[in-house]
């Protein structure tokens, strides 16, 4: 039967550039393409991923729909054998203050980055873990450096949401780690993708880089190279790990 990576928020940005990198490091790996909004953004990511040679799904799931997350990995029981899961879909919404901040806001970004994230956790738990019956397998959680920093005057509450993926890696990492399964977590700095027009400033990389050691922002390659690391065998005796990739910050 057929590996398969479950990738969420793989149409675009770190999760799109995470398909690739894992497509052509492993052919033979199915994967499920996950995304809520854009469709021809998914299926162009899934097409690439095609030609490089593994079955590909793309499936519009929102994280943090409980059925909509069910029926991502029904599809990919479709394709075969989860065992991988890259728990990288995430938002969040314009900068500012928290006093400036509505209940709304707030639940939907715990809703997507936190409550996605454990559900498709669940779910690929219950597929991996050899208590159950699997074969084990490797869940990176897409953290943030916004965790140890809290984006004041950003987005504390998205910061709070990358809080608690940390502690969720570390805990579950804990809880499995003797039923075949890693968990762990990579925390991006400055990222070139999309997300920053989300917050209302598209050139926030540039505006910021200064404040990398490195001066300058990162690629989402560089970020899919960390992630594929830390699903590999290479990996094996990493579990419970934060892996930063912020050019030094
Ligand atoms: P991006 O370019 O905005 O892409 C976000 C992806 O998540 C898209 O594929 C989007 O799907 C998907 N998505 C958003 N909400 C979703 C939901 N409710 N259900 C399912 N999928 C959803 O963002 P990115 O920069 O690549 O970010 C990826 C991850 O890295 C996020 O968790 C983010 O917090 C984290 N991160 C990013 C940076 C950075 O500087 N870029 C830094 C640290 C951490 P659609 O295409 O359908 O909208």
């Amino acid at each position: 039967m057929a590996e398969v990576a479950v990738i969420t928020g793989g149409s675009r940005g770190i999760g799109a550039a995470t398909a690739l990198r894992l497509a052509r490091d492993h052919p033979d790996m199915a994967q499920v393409i996950g995304y809520v909004s854009d469709a021809s953004a998914a299926s162009a990511v899934a097409d690439r991923v095609a030609a490089l040679g593994p079955m590909v799904a793309p499936v519009r799931a929102d994280v943090a729909e409980e059925d909509d997350v069910l029926r991502l990995f029904a599809a990919a029981d479709d394709l075969g054998a989860v065992t991988a899961l890259v728990n990288n879909a995430g938002l969040l919404f314009t900068a500012g203050r928290l006093e400036d901040f509505d209940a709304q806001r707030i639940a939907r970004t715990m809703a997507v980055n936190v409550t996605g994230a454990m559900l498709c956790a669940r779910e690929a738990i219950r597929r991996m873990s050899t208590a159950a019956g699997g074969t084990g397998g490797a869940i990176v959680n897409v953290s943030s450096r916004a965790a140890s920093f809290g984006s004041p005057n950003e987005f504390v509450d998205y910061a709070a949401s990358k809080g608690a993926i940390d502690t969720m890696t570390i805990g579950l990492a804990t809880e499995v780690a003797r039923e075949g399964i890693r968990v762990n977590a990579v925390r991006p700095g400055l990222i070139e993708t999309e997300i920053h027009a989300s917050a209302g400033v598209p050139d926030r990389v540039t505006l910021l880089a200064d404040r990398v050691p490195m001066g300058r922002g990162g690629t989402a390659e560089e970020v899919a190279a960390a992630i594929a690391w830390l699903l590999t065998d290479d990996a094996s005796y990493v579990t419970g790990a934060l892996l930063d990739v912020g050019g030094g910050r």
